[in-house]
């Protein structure tokens, strides 16, 4: 067995111990085989085990697998401070200081283009609140894609989210608002949305519409190709990047983004953590605060 796979075997363990909430039999000596294994940061990375043992760290009342928890994660975390290199045993010092200096240089550059693109996203996401309308096909419309985004979503599911309704009128607005009037290339336009946005097959385009990481005006406008998984998968993607690349490895408050938007009080300041809730290969669970109002929620 790899060491890869003795992770991921504790690793199950741990996320059933941590799912079971009361009962912590067998963590601590889970944990313990843990600390013997030589973890690298490629390991890190694909296992996400971080997030595993914080998540049971939050969920423990153990006094002795709290503290082995964060002992744990304290080491892990040096990995992440000592660079992107994929071979975590390559140490920093044997570099020269020059080689280094353009590592940082290149580092922040990247760091400025992350930011260009962010500041896009922001003045996409602009919007104003829907207009009022007694327009019986714009009301039709917009009754259609309310009931798209509501498809196979349960009260639950939905909980914290910004209102299907809501987000209908706001997107039936602005398509509206690029036409201004109701012919077949309006209609066109919302029928190929509520296509999409009920294709079983690709219901991340669905859970980043509900989640705010698409705003209504960008979900208006997008093609045919945006609109399949492609893209979406990228942007999950770029969550994944984003907790490794802030060193957020497992901390308590997630990681901060402005690509997610509070159902409740509209705004872009939000945490995540993902939690990988069943098998390895399976999609992370999501699960969002908003650190303006403190409404909390989950996608997947
Ligand atoms: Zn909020």
């Amino acid at each position: 067995m790899t060491i890869e796979e003795e992770v991921i075997k504790i690793q199950k363990k741990l996320n059933k111990i941590s799912a079971e909430g009361s009962t912590q039999d067998g963590a601590l000596d889970l944990l313990k085989a843990l600390q013997e294994l030589p973890v690298n940061l490629d390991i890190l990375t694909k296992t996400r085990i971080g997030m595993t043992v914080n998540t049971l760290r939050k969920s423990s009342s153990d006094d002795e697998v709290i503290s082995l928890s964060k002992s744990l994660i304290k080491s892990w975390k040096k990995f992440l401070q000592t660079g992107n290199s994929k071979d975590s045993s390559s140490n920093s010092s044997s570099k020269s200081k020059d080689s280094k200096d353009s590592d940082e240089s290149r580092e922040s550059e990247k760091e400025k283009e992350k930011e260009k693109d962010r500041e896009r996203e922001r003045k996409q996401s602009v919007s104003f609140p829907p207009s009022n309308t007694t327009d019986s096909v714009r009301l039709k419309s917009r009754e259609l894609l309310a009931n798209a985004l509501r498809a196979g979503k349960t009260a639950e599911d939905l909980e914290g989210l910004a209102s299907p309704e809501e987000l209908a009128d706001e997107l039936e607005d602005a398509i509206f608002n690029e036409f201004r009037n109701t012919d077949s290339k309006y209609k066109n336009r919302i029928r190929s949305r509520i296509a999409n946005l009920k294709d079983p097959k690709n219901p991340s385009l669905k859970n980043n519409f509900l989640n705010g990481a698409i705003p209504p005006t960008k979900l208006a406008v997008m093609t045919a190709e945006e609109m399949a998984s492609d893209e979406m998968k990228c942007l999950r993607n770029r969550f994944v990047k984003e907790s490794i690349d802030d060193a957020q490895l497992a901390t308590v408050q997630g990681t901060k983004t402005d690509l997610l938007k509070c159902g409740k009080c509209k705004q872009r300041d939000c945490s995540y953590n993902q939690v990988q809730t069943r098998s390895a290969d399976e999609p992370m669970t999501t699960f969002v605060l908003c650190n303006n109002c403190g409404n909390r929620w989950k996608f997947c």
